[in-house]
């Protein structure tokens, strides 16, 4: 059996040996093109581990495009050519200030491998049936970016949760829901492999800003009348783990973590 007290002291070793390693920390990263720099893992959010250490200042340093929420789940984080937005969840809109901290999201400096014109109108599903046949294999990740006007977008918007901190599933349960209709925008997000369930939101996930920069949120449904489509294919992931007492010490272990995320993220809860 190992004693508390040697244990911790090798996991200091352990900790001071990877940050050497590292060339002193995460100051010295730079950025990397093709690698989704991502914050915590859905498993964390799930659990209601809803307050993060890290700084949106730091998380503008890893991309320019990305989907995230906020410390106490206040809100969607929609961000693309360098403009980080927060969609609050009485439908404002707020460019990101530097110093908010997040629980969640990922982002990525975005180069278009890939394009799909969209011409007549397309349904969600049609049109990720189209990307999902255009990108070279389901084992990558693939960030998307879709500009165009759409016929109608249906989102959601996570509000502000108070301590004690209840689970994703029963945050999301008292979300506000929204639906826009005849509204041009630009909808971004990531296209995960099916394999990183409980890190990530597996398959689509995408968060959607109109034109005016007034409206949006997490996507749950929509169609489209004419637009783009771009695809970057990204083939690297930074998973930046959070050291709070919170995250250490809960169990991660739910055996229902794939239906939690699905009914958290893609089910609509107004019927
Ligand atoms: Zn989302």
């Amino acid at each position: 059996m190992t004693s508390p007290e040697r244990s911790h002291t090798c996991w200091d070793l352990a900790v001071a040996v990877a940050v050497h390693h590292a060339g002193g920390g995460k100051l010295a990263r730079q950025p990397v093109n093709h690698e989704i720099f991502q914050v915590s893992t859905m498993s964390a959010l799930v659990e209601g581990i809803l307050d993060g250490d890290t700084t949106y200042d730091e998380v503008m340093r890893h991309g320019d495009f990305g989907v995230g929420t906020f410390n106490a789940l206040d809100g969607e984080m929609a961000a693309f050519d360098g403009d980080f937005f927060h969609l609050f969840g009485d439908g404002s809109v707020a460019p990101v200030s530097p110093d908010e901290l997040t629980p969640f999201c990922a982002v990525t400096f975005f180069s278009g491998d890939a394009e799909i014109d969209i011409t007549e109108s397309t349904s969600r599903d049609d049109l990720l049936a189209l990307v999902d046949g255009t990108v070279p294999s389901e084992n990558l990740f693939y960030a998307i970016r879709i500009d165009g006007m759409f016929s109608h977008v249906t989102t959601r918007t996570v509000v502000r949760q108070s301590k004690p901190y209840p689970s994703l599933l029963r945050a999301s349960g008292n979300q506000v829901e929204n639906r826009l209709d005849q509204v041009s925008g630009t909808m971004v997000g990531f296209r995960s492999p099916q394999y990183v369930q409980g890190m990530t939101v597996p398959g689509y996930h995408l968060h959607f800003v109109d034109s005016e920069r007034r409206r949006g949120g997490h996507v749950l449904d929509f169609a489209i009348e004419s637009g783009v489509a771009l695809i970057d294919r990204d083939v690297d992931i930074h998973l930046e783990l959070p050291t709070s007492e919170q995250f250490l010490r809960t169990p991660m272990n739910a055996d229902d973590v794939e239906q939690q995320i699905e009914a958290a993220e893609n089910v609509s809860h107004s019927g």
